[in-house]
């Protein structure tokens, strides 16, 4: 078994995830690159491989409970334990509120918050095994009620009824399960990586993806005295 920091992110073949990933490896962990396509997280595991990391790509596609199943099967029977899982992976839809497709609605919040339920419940018992388990919940901004209620918030008209609802109720399933794990030493906090340009937003917005991956690679490798159940960018906390 190895005694590196063994992380898992998912949706890690590009974008913020495959940045997280990297960052990761470069400091040492053996990543599990989360991929729904096989082809593409070995493309990317062997991307990070070539800059010196250590990286395995995990067929996993949060929305399906076999491959779910399949891949804590593997950390299992392969690692035996998980130290960090970043639940990265996520879709959006945009569109005015009164225009939006049901089905739309369903299906963001099938990826953004019902995949990370599952995963966070098929890994939790891989994260029990190591010393200091480390959830990241990957957010945004655009789920802060506070936020999108604040005239002054240039972004609030964004998240309609999908997307932003989606990272509203991630923020308060990253709360629920802090709650449930206070006592343990594992910490589940959420993180927004600010705007970043990426395919999600069209490759829009002023970060880059190095920048957008510093504040979920932090709370992944935060120390014991570290918080849990918070909500934060890399400027700080953000209210709920
Ligand atoms: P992205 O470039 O579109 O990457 C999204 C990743 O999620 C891709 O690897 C995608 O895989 C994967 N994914 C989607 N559905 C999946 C599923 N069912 N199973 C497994 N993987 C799946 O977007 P991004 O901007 O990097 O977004 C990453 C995270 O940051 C998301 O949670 C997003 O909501 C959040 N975020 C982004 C911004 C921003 O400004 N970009 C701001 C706030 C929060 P495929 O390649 O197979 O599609």
């Amino acid at each position: 078994m190895t005694s590196k920091l063994i992380a898992l992110v998912t949706g890690a073949n590009k974008g913020i995830g495959l940045a997280i990933a990297r960052e990761l490896a470069r400091r040492g962990a053996l990543v599990l690159v989360g991929a729904r396509d096989p082809g593409r997280g070995e493309a990317a595991a062997a991307q990070i491989r070539a800059e010196g990391g250590d990286a395995r790509a995990l067929a996993l596609d949060v929305t399906r409970a076999d491959t779910i199943a399949a891949a804590a099967a593997w950390i299992r029977a392969e690692l035996g334990r998980l130290d960090v899982l970043v639940n990265n992976a996520g879709i959006a839809k945009v569109g005015a509120p009164s225009a939006t497709a049901l089905a739309d609605v369903r299906a963001v919040f099938e990826t953004n918050v019902f995949g990370v339920i599952a995963v966070t419940q098929a890994m939790l018992p891989l994260l029990r095994e190591a010393p200091a388990g480390r959830i990241v919940n990957v957010s945004s901004r655009l789920g802060s009620l506070t936020a999108i209620s604040d005239p002054a918030f240039p972004n609030r008209g964004i998240g309609g009824v999908a997307y932003g609802p989606s990272k509203s109720a991630l923020n308060a399933v990253t709360v629920a399960f802090a709650q449930e794990l206070a006592g343990t030493p594992i910490k589940v906090n959420a993180a927004c990586p600010g705007y970043t340009a990426t395919d999600l937003t069209n490759h829009k917005g002023p970060r880059s993806v190095a920048e957008g991956a510093r504040e979920p690679v932090r709370l992944a490798l935060l120390g014991p005295d570290g918080p849990t159940g918070t909500f934060s960018d890399d400027d700080g906390p953000i209210p709920w």
